[in-house]
């Protein structure tokens, strides 16, 4: 049975790379009817916080990415967060010294990168020399007798790594390339190097799929495996799929410092999950030539690593939100007006929350439906609603009252003034009729009474809002344009 993993640090806010990765882990162990294992790597203690940690988690379940193993949910290989597992991985770690999968490397750091420079300079590799691969007794002794302090280095083999990632084929990367690594700090701290790999191993992970810039690591993690396995630790190697980068504004490597890429910014914006979860499914993947709208159940249906494209994928904020606005218009219109209200009651809007009216907003709210791209674009649709006055918009207002507006005004109101208030129809025809008197067709003839209502020359359809702002107060605001 397939098991993933989404295993983040948290540091930072949450970013679109990150979450296209726990989506396709997530879909994929959907998909195959695996377990999501979500593991929180928090070994970093200088960098992680807890508030980035539970960003970490409220995230996931604003988007809707459940996990059957982690932190929360528990499971049978819990704890999940790696700072209350430091046993487990010093244990390994001992039993790597003790197995000779790895050695007390004395090096200082002044000594490397002599010996780098020195090697570099001579055009040869560059990377760990295997100094302290085979030091005698003696050596060792003379080196603690000094007080040095001593690093874990893992001892690579001297061989050629092969293996098959699942989005990009065999990979085959030689021993010169890939230098013994440290996997435990001087102070007994264990590395992500260490970490990552053991607790893929522990919670018998059977696919890692993450982003490409991971895949440097991969040879690594898998000779380490292959003690583990020796060390019986570990059961089997993963298969690994490393996913295409993403990349951001002038065909560059999206960052997690681009504004573009915090995926805050989006659900303040109020795009649904559901719009983002399609949108980034998008990023290396596709759900078929023909069709880029799919639901969370399509996705599920369909996803499958053995899709996914090796090639960078661009990400384009236009696409994202003409995607998300379908999915607007996609949802029930009782959800809709549901999911916009926290924008319409929010402090920050431009009225009072006891000018919210909920019973004027679900009538209005089939008729904004269509026309926002991302939730927040919702109050500056329906805000003549909500406010005491108009917006105060002088180009708007100069631009709808070329021509002789103040006349039609005055001629529009009176019809208004005795039109059925019932009926959105009979508010067109009075303006229809004003407009007539002054040989203007209705689309000239309503941008006036648009302006002075709304504040804004295009919005919902004007009829049906006239009807719901009222005939006192459209009267009021036409009076108020006029004075
Ligand atoms: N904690 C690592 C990261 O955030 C996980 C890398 C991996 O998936 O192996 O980059």
């Amino acid at each position: 049975p397939v098991r993933v993993r989404f295993c983040p640090s948290p540091t930072g806010n949450p970013h679109v790379g990150l979450v296209r990765t726990a989506l396709f882990n997530w879909a994929y162990a959907r998909h195959t009817g695996g377990t999501m294992v979500f593991r929180i790597e928090d070994t970093d203690a200088a960098r992680d916080s807890e508030e980035s940690y539970q960003q970490l988690l409220d995230s996931m379940r604003w988007l809707g990415l459940d996990w059957d193993e982690g932190p929360e949910v528990g499971g049978p290989h819990a704890p999940y967060r790696q700072s209350q597992r430091m046993d487990l991985y010093k244990d390994v770690a001992e039993k790597l010294l003790s197995g000779g999968f790895a050695y007390h490397c004395y090096c200082t750091t002044e000594e490397l990168d002599a010996r780098r420079d020195a090697a570099r300079a001579a055009g040869k590799p560059s990377g760990y020399d295997g100094h302290c691969r085979a030091l005698t007794d003696e050596q060792v002794a003379a080196y603690e007798a000094e007080g040095r302090p001593a690093i874990v280095r893992f001892r690579m083999p001297d061989e050629a790594i092969t293996f098959t990632d699942l989005v990009r084929g065999e990979i085959t990367v030689q021993p010169e390339n890939v230098p013994d690594y440290g996997i435990v700090r001087a102070n007994g701290a264990p590395l992500y190097t260490l970490v990552n790999p053991v607790d893929d191993a522990l919670m018998e992970i059977t696919h890692v799929l993450r982003g490409e810039d991971l895949l440097s690591s991969t040879p690594r993690q898998i000779a380490l495996y292959r003690a583990l396995i020796e060390l019986g630790v570990a059961k089997e190697i993963p298969l690994f799929g490393h996913l295409p980068y993403v990349m951001g504004e002038g065909n560059k490597k999206l960052s997690k410092r681009d504004p573009q890429a915090s995926l805050n910014v989006y659900r303040e914006r109020g795009f649904l999950p559901e719009g983002l979860l399609n949108y980034l499914s998008l990023l290396g993947w596709s759900f078929s030539a023909d069709q880029d709208i799919f639901t969370v159940p399509e996705l599920i249906e369909k996803f499958d690593v053995a899709d996914v494209n090796a090639n960078p994928a661009r990400f384009d904020l236009k696409k994202a939100e003409s995607i998300n606005a379908d999915h607007i218009r996609l949802l029930d219109p009782k959800a809709f007006a549901e999911a916009c209200e926290p924008w319409l009651t929010a402090p920050h809007a431009n009225w009072a929350p006891e000018d919210f009216d909920r019973a004027a907003w679900e009538a209005i709210a089939p008729h904004a439906q269509t026309r926002v791209t991302v939730l927040s674009d919702i109050t500056a649709n329906v805000d003549f609603l909500f406010r005491k006055e108009p917006v105060e918009d002088e180009a708007s207002w100069a631009k709808a009252m070329k021509g002789e507006p103040a006349a039609l005004l005055t001629t529009a109101r009176a019809h208004l003034e005795a039109a059925d208030w019932s009926d959105p129809e009979s508010l067109k025809n009075a303006v229809l009729t004003a407009g007539e008197a002054h040989g203007l067709k209705l689309g000239k003839a309503q941008a006036p009474v648009r302006v002075a209502v709304t504040g804004r020359t295009v919005g919902l359809p004007l009829f049906e809002s006239l009807e719901i702002l009222g005939k006192d107060r459209t009267l009021a605001r036409i009076d108020a344009a006029l004075a």
